[in-house]
């Protein structure tokens, strides 16, 4: 590349902020989500990009499945301008039992915001995610959200991130007025004032005015004094602005505010784009850093079938990491060597696609046809690269599947692999179980429901799911698995998708014993999903 065009994919990267929401189900995101994309005019009226009502154009099957059931299993990428910059807002589904999805978006992202309930503060699922953040040095910004009705105080909440978590909170603004009697908020650098005003008529909007410190004073004396204090007390015990500790994940920025409201969500933004970083150069799997201005690579987070009835394809979602990426180009498949055509790259958000011209460090373009990807691969256009691979979660259910019709065992067999592929499921084998009755492993059992349904609705396979009394998996190897063959309440089986053997056990009391009795066999644990 000339100097030129180095200094083009630079300055694009500098302005990227790459990130996804982490929160417990119902503390907002939906309705944050659309509150960003309103003040990035990328659409006219909440709901339109992501209501969870309403939502327009969802037609697949599975697609139903989550709108009935009201989570979100999959996920999409919404990209929008923000004063000179350009915002990826990852989503991030938001059920427990597909913390898997959720862990390898995580892995494409370069900050994180972790929405809080006020009246709830930190939840199980965020605690979860902010784990995943922590391993992967993922920076946080906290927004603590619904502080328009009433909840807990400011101060114990950010004490409970501080003691649970050990992440030292530094409030960029602190709001007037406890949550419910919500009246404004307080920037912590200036001192400037911002009162919101619901506006009339049973809009849920409010209007913010910049009101000075003494009429403010004098028209909430109490709250005003209160925040003052409250104030003070925050510089006396240092939870101040430290950009080294945010970047490292010692401390978060912290803001108040209403998603619903659209109260502090401009503020969230300029959070975003004043101190998330901008794509940094990704280390390699051999950890040398690969320069942003190197020739076009990419890492494979997510890859997704069924997506819409219309488009029955199968799409990678592809993390750009270096140099410039161009719809046309023919990029190397890493992982087997082989060339990969990218004619029909898009960007995509719930069923919306758009055909992508370029792309930057950063940016997240959607391929089509992409049935030989899976998530972890790397894509490259040349000075080959491979990114290391996302690690799989371990399991904790387990069930046996079959195909109910023994004309449609061509369907089954093919639809079981693409599964696998797309790492939906851990498709796992024995001699012993044979072909037709591969052994389905899951995070959450809610992920047999979607191969289930996606099994019949598109592949025309229907199949029997029994459960196996299995709660518990270990990483064993050849050995281990002849070593453990005779063992009751165990069984070894290899994965799909990297050959790797899991040694399942009933409980953890039969693996202890089974440890005990085998020091020398290789057991070892894998992240865990939950
Ligand atoms: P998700 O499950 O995290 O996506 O949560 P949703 O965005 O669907 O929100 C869950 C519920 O909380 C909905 O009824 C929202 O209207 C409500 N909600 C979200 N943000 C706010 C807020 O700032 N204030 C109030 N009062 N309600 C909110």
């Amino acid at each position: 590349m000339t100097d030129q065009q180095d200094a083009r994919v630079l300055d694009e990267t500098a302005r990227r902020r790459t990130f996804a929401v982490i929160s417990h189900p119902d503390a907002g995101k939906s309705t944050l989500t659309e509150a960003l994309a309103l003040h990035a005019e990328v659409i006219d009226s909440a709901g339109a990009v992501h209501g969870k009502s309403g939502r327009k154009g969802v037609t697949s099957d599975w697609m139903e499945m989550e709108r009935t059931r009201g989570i979100s299993v999959s996920s999409a990428v919404l990209q929008f301008a923000y004063r000179d910059n350009v915002i990826n807002l990852l989503d991030t589904p938001g059920h427990g039992d597909f913390s898997e999805d959720t862990y390898r978006v995580l892995a494409a992202v370069d900050a994180a915001v972790m929405l809080l309930d006020a009246a709830k503060g930190l939840e199980p699922q965020t605690l979860k995610l902010f784990d995943v953040c922590r391993s992967r040095g993922v920076p946080v910004i906290t927004f603590v959200n619904k502080w328009d009705r009433p909840g807990r105080e400011a101060l114990e909440l950010l004490d409970e991130v501080e003691q649970t978590i050990g992440l030292r909170p530094m409030p960029m603004t602190w709001p007037l007025g406890i949550a419910g009697q919500f009246k404004g908020l307080i920037e912590r650098e200036t001192g400037e004032y911002t009162a919101f005003l619901r506006a009339a008529g049973g809009a849920t909007k409010a209007t913010a005015t910049v009101v000075d410190a003494e009429t403010a004073k004098a028209e909430e004396p109490l709250y005003w004094q209160a925040a003052q204090d409250e104030l003070e007390l925050l510089d006396e015990i240092g939870a101040v602005w430290d950009e080294k500790d945010f970047l490292t994940g010692k401390a978060t920025p912290v803001l108040f505010g209403s998603a619903l409201s659209n109260i502090g969500v401009a503020r969230l933004l300029d959070t975003l784009v004043d101190l998330a970083p901008a794509p940094a150069p990704r280390p390699d799997a051999e950890g040398h850093d690969r320069p942003l201005a190197a020739p076009t690579a990419g890492l494979v987070f997510k890859v997704q079938a069924g997506m819409d009835r219309a488009h029955r394809d199968r799409m990678a979602f592809l993390r750009i990491c270096s140099g410039r990426f161009e719809r046309g180009m023919v990029l190397t498949h890493a992982e087997t060597g082989k060339p990969f055509a990218t004619k029909y790259a898009q960007s995509v958000f719930g069923n919306q696609r758009t055909t992508v011209e370029e792309a930057f460090p950063g940016d997240i373009v959607g391929l089509v046809n992409a049935n030989a990807l899976r998530p972890g691969d790397t894509l490259y256009a040349s000075d080959p690269v491979e990114f290391p691979t996302i690690p799989a979660f371990a399991p904790e259910h387990f069930a046996v599947v079959r195909c109910k019709d023994a004309g449609k065992t061509k369907q089954f067999r093919r639809g079981i692999e693409q599964l696998g592929n797309e790492a939906v499921i851990q498709v796992l084998r024995s001699d012993l179980r044979g072909d037709q009755a591969p052994v389905l492993a899951a995070v959450g059992p809610l992920q047999f429901d979607v191969v289930t349904a996606r099994l019949e609705t598109e592949f025309n396979a229907p199949v029997t799911l029994d459960r196996l009394p299995f709660q518990i998996a270990r990483l064993t190897d050849a050995e281990g698995a002849a070593a453990l063959s005779a063992q009751s309440e165990t069984e070894v089986l290899r994965r799909d998708s990297d050959g790797e053997y899991l040694a399942l056990f009933s409980n953890k009391w039969r693996m202890d014993i089974v440890i005990r009795k085998f020091p020398d066999v290789r057991m070892d644990a894998m992240p865990a999903g939950s």
